[in-house]
């Protein structure tokens, strides 16, 4: 036996990756036109929440020790258009969710999705032009940031998305807000669960054309130096678990910081396993959570937040 696996304080001692609840981010979809949270019937326990209900779950989050939380917004049909300028309403669906998550807890750090597909009439994440696109974007980013979001997700794979976002904040005098970068978004399969809870499946064609290959790895790494070249202040990578190895490769070759999101499939995926009693739901995301850490994410994106703050915490 090896000596440093002797004892629990010998394996603790040597041990090279750690779980901390200050790298959790909690996914959060905000929807309008509803009364009381709706659940999500791919993803037990998870819920679309109206406004008033989203800011005291994000009190109960922050009081369990998740620092941040990462907004999709829910739309009703009549505001689609083909134009989307429901994205960037002042007074539209996310900007009111983060006013009222930073009035009940200011000190909860909030990233806001900035896609298209919930507010165009074909639920694809771009207009027909990407010129047009991308000036939206700008627009919808600086609604988000104008109402408190902290950092700024674009999530929408158009080219020049970061650059033309990180302007549009500039432009707005909101420099002091950041950008998550949807730096390598595979086409999975895996975000079946995700097109229920933000009712967003396109209404013809698919993602795929602008989502990376799965068999791709170096074009991951090229997407990288672009975001980097372009503003952001994170790179993120999705889906997390069958792409640890491009997590670690980012890690190794730059310096700003990883996320992983660990999707709504892997998120079903386990909680089906577990409600038959086949898998130890608890025991599971534990270790992928640690897996994640070790292959180099400093920012853990899971619908496990609450679970796992309160489990790291000790509560
Ligand atoms: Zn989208």
């Amino acid at each position: 036996m090896a000596i440093n696996r002797k004892s629990a304080a010998s394996r603790a001692l040597v041990r090279e990756a750690r779980l901390s609840a200050d790298s959790l981010v909690m996914p959060l979809f905000v929807r309008s036109g509803v009364r009381a949270p709706t659940p999500i019937r791919s993803m037990p326990g998870q819920f679309q929440w109206p406004i008033d209900e989203l800011a005291s779950e994000c009190e109960t989050l922050f009081r369990g020790g998740v620092p941040a939380v990462l907004l999709f917004g829910v739309t009703e049909k009549k505001i689609k258009t083909a134009s989307a300028s429901a994205a960037y309403a002042a007074g539209g669906l996310v900007p009111r969710a983060v006013r009222a998550i930073k009035k009940a807890v200011p000190d909860l750090l909030v990233i806001t999705d900035v896609c298209l597909c919930a507010y165009t009439a074909d639920g694809h994440c771009r207009l027909p032009s990407t010129e047009a696109t991308l000036k939206t974007l700008g627009k919808m980013a600086v609604a988000h940031a104008a109402a408190g979001a902290d950092f700024v997700g674009p999530s929408d794979m158009t080219d020049g998305n970061v650059g033309a976002v990180r302007r549009s904040l500039d432009d707005a005098r909101l420099e002091g807000a950041g950008i998550l970068a949807y730096t390598v978004k595979y086409a999975s399969a895996l975000y079946g669960p995700f097109r229920e809870a933000a009712d967003s499946a396109p209404a013809f064609g698919d993602r795929r054309s602008y989502q990376m290959d799965p068999a791709n790895a170096v074009e991951a790494l090229r997407e990288a130096e672009q975001d980097i070249a372009q503003g952001a202040d994170i790179l993120m990578v999705k889906p997390a678990l069958g792409y640890l190895d491009i997590v670690h490769a980012l890690k190794q070759r730059f310096t700003l910081p990883i996320a992983a999101y660990n999707v709504s499939g892997e998120y079903a995926m386990v909680k089906a396993a577990a409600q038959q009693g086949w898998l130890d739901e608890r025991g599971v995301w534990m270790e992928q959570l640690l897996c994640m850490r070790r292959a180099g994410a400093d920012i853990l994106i899971t619908y496990w937040a609450k679970e796992a703050a309160r489990t790291l915490r000790g509560r």
